[in-house]
């Protein structure tokens, strides 16, 4: 364990049981030393412990990046609850896994991720203050469609020559919480919007609310575009889908879209510039790590601003040092976090 702790340079990781309501969770701390760690809650079932201490770390390691690169005071961390067979009461789970997170006293402040909800952090926050996201912080995903619409326009800029958007083909990928709200924002912005979900009810609605043009699921990389947008799952891109794209740039809300950091170099040759995941989708971060501070709305929307700023600065790095963009915002991260 120590040896997998210091291949991806972990601080810390918490294990706690509680055999009252079954709650078996994980906390890794990859990094504090910008800020206390923070990072979202998982509740899933894993097929044993070590998948989700292997998931924890790795997520754990993800934050720190894109907090370093969010301009935050804020380390990154991460936790997962095994999601238990049988499920008794939801709300004493998510209490107990509250004590767990005050114990640690405010070195890992937790949120909403896979599987959990506003309504779990809520009980969370009957044992902890070190909590955000509850039901009376708003939805942080409407946040990270900002900063990924920002993003999409310093991307724009950088490999079109223009931030205008308008008559611009993006194609988005899953308009789920992210996505729904960019594709609006890129409609209004004057976009030609090309959508996919494998939800066709969340199709019809970007059909009939923004004139957008669908595609089938399987059809949409491929699909001819200026901009590509992911913003359903990870790791969809690998050497067959890259050989596949036909856009000028990559820039989307998911997380982990390379399915190994060498693909950055796949798309680079191809000469399709990327927004580094961490960077262009930090927005709900901003929001929620500036909100759990109590900072006033200006300097959550002055905080925003950093997203296409740093996007733009890493592109001028990437183009000047012939390097993948994801390279250059990895190394950025890095000095700010090791030195
Ligand atoms: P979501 O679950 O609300 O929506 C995802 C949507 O993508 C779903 O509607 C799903 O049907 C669709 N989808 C998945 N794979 C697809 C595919 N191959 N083709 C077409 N549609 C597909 O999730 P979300 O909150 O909107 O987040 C989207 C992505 O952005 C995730 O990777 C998430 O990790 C990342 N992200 C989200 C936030 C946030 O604030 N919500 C912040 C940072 C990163």
């Amino acid at each position: 364990m120590f040896a997998q702790m210091e291949a991806v340079r972990l601080e810390a990781l918490h294990l706690a049981h509680d055999p009252a309501t079954g709650m078996r969770a994980v906390i890794a701390i990859h990094n504090t030393r910008l800020g206390p760690a923070l990072g979202g809650c998982r509740f899933l079932a894993y097929a044993d412990e070590e998948s989700a201490i292997r998931d924890a770390m790795r997520l754990a390691e993800g934050m720190s990046y894109k907090a370093a690169l969010a301009g935050l005071a804020q380390g990154g961390g991460k936790a997962v609850i095994m999601r238990p067979p049988h499920l008794n009461d939801r709300a004493a789970l998510f209490e107990a896994f509250g004590r767990m997170v005050d114990s640690l006293g405010g070195r890992y402040i937790t949120a909403v991720d896979s599987g959990t909800s506003a309504a779990d952090m809520d009980c969370v926050a009957r044992q902890t203050t070190h909590v955000t996201s509850t039901s009376q912080g708003g939805d942080p995903s409407v946040h990270t469609a900002l900063g990924v619409f920002a993003g999409i326009r310093a991307t724009a800029l950088a490999r079109l020559g223009s931030d205008d958007l308008e008559d611009l083909r993006i194609a988005v990928q899953g308009l789920g919480h992210v996505g729904f709200a960019l594709a609006e924002q890129l409609a209004a912005a004057g976009a030609e919007l090309l959508v996919s979900d494998h939800n066709p009810g969340l199709v019809q609605l970007a059909v009939e609310q923004f004139g957008a043009h669908p595609v089938p699921s399987e059809a949409l990389l491929a699909t001819p575009c200026d901009i590509l947008s992911p913003c359903g799952l990870g790791g969809i891109f690998n050497s067959l889908t890259v050989a596949q794209l036909r856009c000028a740039a990559v820039a989307g809300a998911a997380n982990n879209q390379l399915s190994h950091p060498g693909i950055a170099d796949e798309l680079e040759a191809r000469g399709i510039l990327y927004a580094p995941d961490y960077v262009i989708n930090s927005g709900g971060l901003i929001y929620v790590s500036l909100q759990h501070e109590g900072a006033p709305p200006e300097r959550i929307t002055a905080q925003m601003q950093e997203i296409p700023r740093r996007l733009t600065d890493i592109y001028a790095h990437a183009q000047a040092e012939k390097r993948s963009p994801a390279r250059v915002a990895d190394q950025q991260a890095e000095r700010l976090l090791f030195g």
